[in-house]
């Protein structure tokens, strides 16, 4: 008996921000789906750096489908000129939404995906293969049939290597207990891995930036903990922004307070370093580019992120050789030409590939690129949901509610140190004007232009520490991550 595709419900693989819009999204058109969730729960990436406070304010942080079903249901929406931490994000607005009656359901948590492919087709064979189902393998064995999936599983379980070649540097396997994922809570949850320790932030993100603030504030709490920053290129000046002379105060005072922490010597720069090897020895980690080395308790890795396309080698993807993303879209994410704020409104038919039915959305599918942001993120799922209800019309009207002063800024970047690091990206911007975000600890990953900047949790320059005699590595990092 064949299995027709529309008896097959949507898959929508992640719950994440954006996975859940086109949840709602699908919801509201009556589209049957299933929600697939390797977490325990809804945004189990986002909550991973619930302690970092976004750079874009509640306006535009929440879907409009998810917006007006959670409406419906009485959920009063958060001040929207307020930046939330990642924290609030799921708690206030993910978890809501997952909860609502029109998703839970449908949606399926500890679930974690393996592969996708075509119901008994390989890649290589064509006959019928749009009518034929797609087979979502997961981890437990069980296989889920669908009429089309949307993959919005994220970048941020593939976070990029050490290594300066983008590959691991030599060692950086057997080093794993001494290296940290970007954006450690290192004045919270984390902070007795750091405490006493010295640490080497490789990149040259605000990622690294935030981490290296917080470091240098419990270094003035805690005796005996140094920081050391590495990155490749010569010159820290893109990390540190406009300083004074930005037109975002929280961005140039991000960037102001990092050089007077450098320039007191409690963090300690190393310039045009790019790491080669990663050596373990005496519960110590030997980090060194050949020629120079720097020894350190723990390492934190903001060198970025990137999509692994492996769950969907068994499909017909046409990726983007530079970028990871589709072809078509590359050309409008791409931070030689762009930053967030200037990429166009794209949907459906940017995001589709060879493989009928295959959509890859949200930070996902910017491959590499640092210029995604949610609000492009919750368009692209409006229009696929559209494009699989057969509105084409929806599904080609693409618009993008950014602020009229854009979020970002709309310089093009200049170099690939940069591009890594992404400071010219989403999280680097001029603006307009700002407004304060409500106090906390929450850090700001980046300065949106236009709305907001937010209060940040800058440390005090404190005490001096050790000067290194080693060099450290450093290696760009991804935009917000
Ligand atoms: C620190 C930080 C700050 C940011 N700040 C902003 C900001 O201020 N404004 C903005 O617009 N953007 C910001 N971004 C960028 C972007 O909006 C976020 O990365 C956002 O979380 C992307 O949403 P997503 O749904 O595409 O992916 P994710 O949030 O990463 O969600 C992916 C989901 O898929 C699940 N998953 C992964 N693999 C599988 C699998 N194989 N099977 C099943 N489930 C899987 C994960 O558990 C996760 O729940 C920030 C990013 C970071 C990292």
């Amino acid at each position: 008996m064949s299995i027709r595709l529309e008896d097959l419900p949507v898959a929508v693989i992640g719950a994440g921000p954006v996975g859940l819009a086109a949840a709602a999204h699908l919801a509201e058109r009556g589209i049957p789906f299933t929600v697939l969730e390797a977490g325990a729960s809804p945004a189990a990436a986002v909550r991973q750096w619930g302690h970092v406070r976004l750079f874009s304010p509640w306006r535009f942080n929440v879907d409009q489908a998810a917006r007006r079903l959670l409406a419906e249901a009485g959920w009063v929406e958060p001040d929207p000129d307020v930046l939330p931490t990642g924290g609030q994000l799921a708690g206030e607005y993910l978890q809501p939404l997952a909860d609502l009656p029109e998703l839970k359901p449908y949606v399926r948590y500890d679930t974690r995906v393996l592969a996708i492919t075509r119901l008994g087709l390989d890649r290589l064979r064509t006959a019928g293969r749009d009518t034929t189902p797609f087979l979502v393998r997961l981890a437990d064995g069980e296989d889920v049939l669908a009429r089309a999936v949307i993959d919005a599983t994220g970048t941020w379980g593939t976070p990029n290597v050490l290594g300066a070649a983008g590959i691991p540097a030599h060692g950086e396997t057997d080093a794993t207990g001494f290296v940290e994922h970007a954006l450690p809570d290192v004045l919270g949850a984390d902070r007795d891995r750091f405490a006493g320790k010295r640490t080497l932030v490789v990149g040259a993100g605000h990622s690294a930036a935030n981490t290296l603030l917080s470091l240098a504030e419990l270094a003035g709490d805690e005796p005996g903990t140094a920081v050391v920053w590495a990155i490749r290129s010569a010159s820290p000046a893109r990390t540190y922004g406009g300083q004074a002379a930005d037109a975002l105060p929280a961005r140039g005072a991000l960037g102001s307070r990092l050089r007077e922490h450098v320039e007191a010597g409690i963090i300690k720069l190393v310039t045009n370093f790019s790491v080669r090897s990663v050596t373990v020895t005496d519960g110590r980690v030997v980090v060194s580019d050949g020629s120079d080395s720097i020894t350190v308790d723990r390492i934190v890795s903001a060198t970025g992120f990137r999509p692994d396309h492996g769950v969907a080698a068994e499909l017909r993807l046409d990726l983007d050789p530079v970028m990871g993303s589709t072809r078509a879209l590359a050309p409008l994410i791409d931070p030689n030409e762009h930053s967030c704020g200037t990429v166009p409104p794209h949907g459906v038919d940017e995001l589709t590939h060879p493989e009928p039915g295959y959509y890859a959305i949200g930070v996902k599918s910017y491959g590499r690129a640092p210029t995604f942001l949610l609000a492009t993120g919750y368009e692209q799922a409006r229009s696929v949901v559209a494009a699989l209800a057969g509105d084409w019309k929806a599904a080609r009207d693409v618009q993008l509610d950014l602020p009229e002063t854009g979020v970002c800024n709309s310089n093009p970047v200049l170099d690939a140190d940069t591009i890594d690091a992404g400071s010219s990206g989403c999280c680097g911007a001029p603006a307009t004007e700002t407004v304060a975000a409500p106090a906390g600890r929450g850090l700001v990953t980046g300065i949106s232009g236009g709305l907001l900047s937010a209060p940040l949790a800058l440390p005090p320059v404190a005490s001096t520490v050790e000067t290194p005699t080693e060099q450290a590595e450093g290696q760009g990092g991804g935009c917000c991550g």
